[in-house]
């Protein structure tokens, strides 16, 4: 047990970033008793794991689905169906084109092309048949809504630094850009939020948790909305794309509960994206949307892009979560769980649960990884 665990005696929990990894952690910790504050910079929680209404219609521009293999997630989403909040979602999927060699010329490249060598199978040939995909019903962000319920959520508060005041108890404090030093101070606290973003928070404090953060690389990723006033003539409701700009299109009226509007959402590659990343999104729109129409799409009455600055890491960790027990500080996210949202759940219950029992007599913190 670290030395600093006896005095956690008001357990109180601060954790940053409402999306699926924080908000699993924070609702395993406060079943556990733990008082625990969740942070956002966003309108709307769920992160990456969203849903954008705009004059439209309404589109999933972020995560477009989610798996389940670990026993753990799959009872947790069959939650989600039981209370109506997910769906299984089984479009008319197809694959097109192929994706040629990958080369690599830099060191970030070559680990960037060696995941996607150990990945190519599936990017080639993805299992279109014999996974089950799952949908937020009626929208992406229902299953973060239902597991927030109960817990104290600050919306709209970005959190610019995590400090220690002079003889304070607890010992951390946090101060967000919109509303200066929050009231009451925590124990723990807790960065579940993009790498880049948690350098930028635990660099004074954490020299530990930043070098693990700093090490990775997430791509952004251009998407557009598009709605059409008619149904559109392709025979498939969604498709993996191995060539060219964009590596997804799907149809978003396909999923339950969507209405009847046809509307679709573009995702383009990271490596396009990143090529492309101070384009204003009138003109990746038009590129984006010009690809579509190469495929066999049709023009669509309406549009609009949006720029996830850090969508993905390439590659994500296999580390599952990170903590500093001498300062009881913590990382969890999808990237340091092989990404998506079946990662990000993952991530922020097994760091949840390993506070949990860093707290009692045992050692169990010796198996993960911990700084
Ligand atoms: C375009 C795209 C397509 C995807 N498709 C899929 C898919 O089909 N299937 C799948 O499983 N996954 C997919 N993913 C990945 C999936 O969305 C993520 O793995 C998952 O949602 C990540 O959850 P998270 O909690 O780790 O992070 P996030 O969802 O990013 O949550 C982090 C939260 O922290 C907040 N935040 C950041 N910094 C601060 C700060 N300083 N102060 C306060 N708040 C802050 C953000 O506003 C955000 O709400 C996709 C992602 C993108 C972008």
């Amino acid at each position: 047990m670290d030395s600093t665990s006896p005095k956690l005696k008001t357990k109180t929990v601060g954790i940053i970033g409402a999306g699926i990894a924080g908000l699993s952690c924070a609702k395993t910790l406060a079943q556990a008793g733990y008082i625990v504050e969740v942070f956002d910079k966003g309108r709307n929680l769920s992160g990456r794991m969203a849903t954008r209404r705009n004059d439209f219609s309404e589109f999933d521009h972020g995560a477009q689905y989610f798996t389940t293999t670990d026993p753990d997630f799959k009872k947790e989403a069959a939650g989600w169906i039981g209370v109506g909040v997910a769906q299984l979602w089984s479009p008319r999927i197809s694959v097109l084109g192929d994706p040629g060699p990958v080369k690599a010329t830099t060191s970030h490249a070559k680990r960037f092309a060696n995941w996607v060598s150990a990945n190519i199978a599936q990017l080639r040939s993805p299992n279109t048949t014999n996974v089950e995909r799952f949908v937020g019903v009626p929208k992406m962000t229902t299953p973060a809504a239902l597991m927030a319920r109960g817990l104290s959520v600050n919306l709209n508060t970005t959190i610019g630094s995590v400090f220690i005041r002079p003889q304070s108890y607890p010992r951390w404090s946090l101060k967000s850009k919109e509303n200066g030093v929050i009231k009451g101070s925590f124990n723990i606290v807790i960065a579940a939020i993009p790498a880049p973003q948690a350098v930028e928070l635990f660099k004074e404090v954490s020299p530990a948790l930043t070098t693990i953060a700093q090490d990775i690389k997430m791509s952004g990723s251009w998407a557009v909305m598009l709605n059409f006033n008619e149904k559109i003539d392709l025979k498939f409701d969604a498709a993996f794309v191995n060539k060219g700009p964009l590596r997804w299109i799907a149809r978003n009226s396909s999923k339950p509960e969507r209405g009847g509007h046809e509307a679709w959402v573009l995702h383009a590659t990271s490596e396009w994206s990143e090529s492309h990343i101070d384009a204003s999104a009138e003109e990746a729109a038009q590129l984006l949307i010009k690809e579509f129409l190469a495929l066999g799409g049709s023009p669509p009455d309406q549009y609009q892009a949006h720029l996830w600055r850090y969508a993905e890491a390439t590659p994500p960790l296999d580390m599952t979560f990170a903590w500093d027990k001498e300062n009881n500080l913590g990382m969890c996210a999808d990237w340091l769980n092989q990404g998506k949202v079946e990662g990000a759940w993952l991530s922020g219950r097994r760091l949840a649960e390993n506070i949990i029992q860093s707290l009692s007599d045992r050692d169990p913190l010796k198996n993960y990884y911990s700084v």
